[in-house]
């Protein structure tokens, strides 16, 4: 429907209630209260993939430890991934420190403004840049995440998936619009604010929400058809096992390779189950082929389920401990990947996957 249509909802109208509802219903979050476009970015770049809840305080102590660009563009890679251990995918904080150093070089040390510019640092795509440049620099680029999104679809009705193309271009049209005769960064700000507090994934609030009757699904009864799903593609459940290797004081760790999923994170050793095998015949193979050792009297101590956005893993786990008589895996060997024997004092330091840091805790640190 275009925005000049008999019936079509007004948005200067709809964007000045959304900034009153702001002012008032605002969180008190701890980015909210700088337009350091360095501080707007750290906070937009975990805010991606994980809840406000737990980036609160990891952004906290990231700005803590990395408080400008040039000290995240020092630090050593160990150290910028034990930061974001407990936020997940991992490469984002990778990017971020590349994009760090790449600010620094190419940039004098200032986050860009200009999209072209932002768009060309790693990890950054239409969302973040939108949100930098609104936020911290107040221009009128619209950042449309999943929150934004559902919002939309309410409120213009829109009847087919949020993500096909032409509704994303509407989309971005319809926030620039309604970005005219308000601050840009305070209107991202409540847009986004609305979609977490208010017009809610299962159960809006919309006896609360400041677009009241301007809202077109509200008026049509079709909230609970909007936003229209995507064709899901099934979720794949991967098997796995994995071992703790240890010596009596210390366990073995390997370093996943450099490129990829969770790439530089250390974990237990092991691997998927291949078609009609057990968890112990895989473990025991899996040792085998990677690290040359033939382990015996393995003993189970439980399983560990970790959701993926695309996938599950389930972890059996075995404890085996090595004895004189077996050939420890010798990291300064001919193995495939670094890795190395540590005590479990050393271990929690390093950064690890999620499901790897559950095991460290469950069975390593506080044993049965
Ligand atoms: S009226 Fe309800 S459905 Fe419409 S935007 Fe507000 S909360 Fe969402």
């Amino acid at each position: 429907m275009p925005f000049s249509a008999p019936g079509a909802p007004s948005l200067g109208t709809a964007a000045q209630r959304l900034q009153e509802w702001f002012s008032v219903h605002a969180r008190d979050l701890p980015w909210r209260s700088t337009r350091d476009a360095y501080a707007i970015l750290v906070s937009e770049v975990m805010l991606q993939q994980t809840q406000v809840d737990t980036v609160v305080p990891a952004y906290r102590e990231w700005m803590g430890r990395f408080p400008d660009l040039g000290t995240l563009a020092e630090a050593s890679q160990e150290e910028v991934l034990k930061a974001w251990e407990g936020l997940g995918y991992y490469a984002r904080a990778l990017n971020l420190q590349r994009s760090a150093r790449l600010i620094l070089e190419h940039h004098g040390g200032r986050v860009p403004r200009e999209d072209e510019e932002l768009l060309a640092l790693p990890g950054i795509g239409r969302y973040t840049a939108g949100a930098v440049q609104s936020i911290a620099f107040d221009l009128p680029r619209a950042a449309v995440d999943g929150n934004v999104e559902r919002v939309l679809c309410r409120f213009l009705d829109i009847d087919t998936p949020a993500r096909d193309r032409r509704n994303q271009i509407l989309f971005g049209r319809i926030v620039r619009e309604m970005m005219e005769e308000n601050s840009p960064g305070d209107l991202t700000q409540a847009l986004m604010e609305l979609g977490a507090l208010v017009c809610l994934p299962r159960k809006p609030r919309c006896d609360g929400c400041p677009f009241g009757g301007l809202c077109l699904a509200r008026s049509r009864g079709t909230v609970s058809k909007r936003p229209v799903p995507r064709p899901r593609k099934p979720t794949q459940a991967i098997q796995a096992s994995v071992a703790i290797l240890t010596d009596g004081e210390r366990i073995f760790l390997q370093k996943r390779p450099p490129e990829g999923l969770m790439a530089n994170l250390w974990e237990f050793p092991g691997g998927k189950l291949e078609e009609g095998e057990t968890p112990r015949a895989a473990l025991r193979r899996e040792l085998f082929e990677e690290l040359g050792i033939k382990v015996r009297g393995e003993k189970k101590v439980g399983t560990i389920r970790h959701a993926y956005t695309s996938f599950s893993v389930t972890l059996h786990v075995y404890l085996a401990r090595m004895n004189g008589s077996e050939s420890l895996p010798d990291p300064s060997g001919n193995l495939a990947l670094p890795s190395g024997w540590f005590t479990p004092e050393e271990a929690r330091r390093l950064p690890m996957p999620a499901a790897n840091v559950k095991i460290l805790a469950r069975w390593v640190e506080e044993p049965d």
